[in-house]
């Protein structure tokens, strides 16, 4: 059955779009239209922002306690509501259900992180120079938020900037990805129903090119966060500047797990083959290369071989699959470009997979095969660019300074790993890996709220989502003195 989805402008759910309007697929089984939506552009965008900015200088002076009592109300409700979520969501964008639970538990973690924030909010209070005088910072909304969300995480994304931006005071306009309209009209109703008012959440579903240029085009939009691609974030952020804008990016990942001679091996394995085939490598901190000591390759090889080939593939909302499809048509091409390109430019070894799903039911939905390369050389495309697939090379490398050396020769820095038993080798992967993330013992994939999540380099520029640091996007710092002296006192010169 096919829903029809609306977008939500200024207090009213629309149902139509300048734009026309946009399918929504199942990858596993495209038979399944899950629904149709009205695409949006500059018109919708432009009425949205009004009523953003219309509704900002009410919601601002809401005690932010207050704030973060809604949006603990709406973490409720994702809770109350998770499975069916979870379901639509596997619908939506093909993740197996243990998966898109995650997504929607992650959206819940983030609605009990938020609202702790509405009684924190911390700013500092600090000595003054001068005498009967009284110094502190306190953070303040920014105003309009732009936010511009890729279609992997449809709901932890959208909740990591939507939550902490109203708790700080800001109001929204939120353009999700066009695979992903039916979580984000599933959020912004859970919202409204949390008590959220209506002109401070605006939803407006339609393509990048549209909807999501004129957010970022539009004067009165004073920040845009946005997550996706490195080539999209670019072009964003050289518009943005245009406004001087602040402008967050979360982007793309080149991530690599290493494994040292030393590693409890299984371990190693378990978290290879999570990183690299969960979400059907369609996370932005998947493993798309392992780097393997000489001493344990072939046998860790060997072995990897072994088990990812009996990952089972298929509908995520089937018992016992472990693997969904990819997003959608364009994305298995570019798959399957990459394996063409590892092959015939590359020159590395295909060692499992590298096709199409075609037969049975597999016909039905964009499968892929998990694929593994071996014989994979640092500098190779395969090596370098994000695949964003079920795609994993292995590169050898002799020693420990070599593996870093290896782990960093990339243009991205969101996510890596180190399996090793040695705690001196440990702490100088934590210190010498070029990363917003590290983990020793862990899988590339598996961040937690609480912590800062981004990355270096092409991966962004600079801001944090997730954690206290990313009040950073959502609040203007301001200094606050107060002179009780009575008196003119003038600072660097009369102490
Ligand atoms: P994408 O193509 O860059 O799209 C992301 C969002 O931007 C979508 O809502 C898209 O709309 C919109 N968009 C596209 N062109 C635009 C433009 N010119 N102006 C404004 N908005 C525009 O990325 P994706 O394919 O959805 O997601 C995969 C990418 O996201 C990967 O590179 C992955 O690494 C990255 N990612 C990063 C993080 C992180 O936190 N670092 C997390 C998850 C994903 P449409 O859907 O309508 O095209
Ligand atoms: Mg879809």
């Amino acid at each position: 059955m096919s829903d029809q989805y609306r977008n939500f402008i200024a207090g009213r759910w629309v149902n139509t779009g300048t734009q026309g309007t946009l399918t929504n697929i199942n990858p596993a089984d495209t038979r399944e239209m899950v629904g149709v939506f009205p695409a949006g552009g500059a018109e919708e965008v432009g009425e949205a922002v009004a009523a953003a900015k219309d509704e900002y200088p009410k919601w601002r002076l809401v005690p932010a306690p207050r704030r973060a009592d809604i949006i603990k109300r709406a973490g409720e409700l994702l809770v109350q509501h998770k499975e069916e979520l979870a379901r639509l969501m596997t619908r939506e964008m093909g993740k197996i259900i243990v998966e898109t639970r995650g997504d929607v538990q992650e959206g819940i973690d983030t609605a009990w992180y938020a609202s702790g924030e509405g009684r924190r909010l911390f700013g500092d209070t600090v000595p003054c120079e001068l005498p009967d005088k009284f110094g502190m910072s306190a953070r303040m909304p920014v105003g309009v938020c732009g936010m511009i969300t890729p279609w992997n995480f449809p709901m932890a994304i959208p909740t990591w900037k939507i939550f902490p931006a109203l708790v700080c005071g800001n109001t929204v306009v939120f353009k999700p990805a066009s695979d992903t309209p039916a979580t984000a009209v599933k959020l912004v109703e859970i919202l409204l129903e949390a008590g959220v008012p209506p002109k401070a959440i605006n939803l407006v579903c339609g393509s990048g090119g549209k909807a999501g240029d004129a957010i970022v085009d539009h004067p009165d939009v004073a920040v845009v966060s946005f997550t996706g691609s490195s080539e999209v974030g670019r072009k964003i952020a050289a518009r943005g500047g245009e406004h001087l804008k602040r402008v967050s990016l979360e982007l793309g990942g080149k991530n690599a797990q290493i494994v040292m001679d030393d590693a409890d091996l299984e371990l190693a394995l378990e978290g290879a083959l999570w990183g690299a085939f969960g979400t059907t490598g369609q996370r932005c901190t998947a493993t798309s290369r392992l780097i393997l000591q000489d001493g344990i390759h072939d046998k860790f090889v060997n072995a990897l071989i072994d088990r990812a080939r009996k990952l089972r593939v298929g509908n995520g909302l089937d018992s016992g699959i472990e693997m969904g499809p990819c997003i959608n048509k364009a994305q298995r091409e570019t798959v399957k470009s990459y394996v063409d390109i590892g092959i015939n430019e590359d020159r590395a070894t295909l060692a499992l997979g590298g096709h199409e799903l075609t037969q049975g039911d597999y016909a039905l939905g964009w499968f892929f095969e998990p694929t593994i390369f071996i014989d994979v050389k640092s500098g190779m495309r395969i090596a370098q660019e994000e695949i964003f697939g079920p795609v994993l090379s292995v590169i050898r490398v002799k020693d420990f300074d070599e593996a870093v050396r290896v782990m960093n020769n990339t243009m991205y820095g969101l996510s890596s790993s180190i399996y090793t038993r040695d705690v001196n080798m440990a702490f100088r992967a934590m210190r010498d890996i070029e990363a917003g993330i590290t983990y020793i013992n862990g899988p590339t994939i598996g961040a937690e709220v609480q912590l800062p999540f981004g990355g270096v380099k092409a991966t962004g520029n600079g801001h944090r989502e997730a954690s206290h640091t990313v009040l950073d996007t959502f609040t203007e710092w301001k200094s606050i003195y107060v002179d009780f002296s009575g008196k003119l006192q003038r600072a660097q010169i009369d102490t």
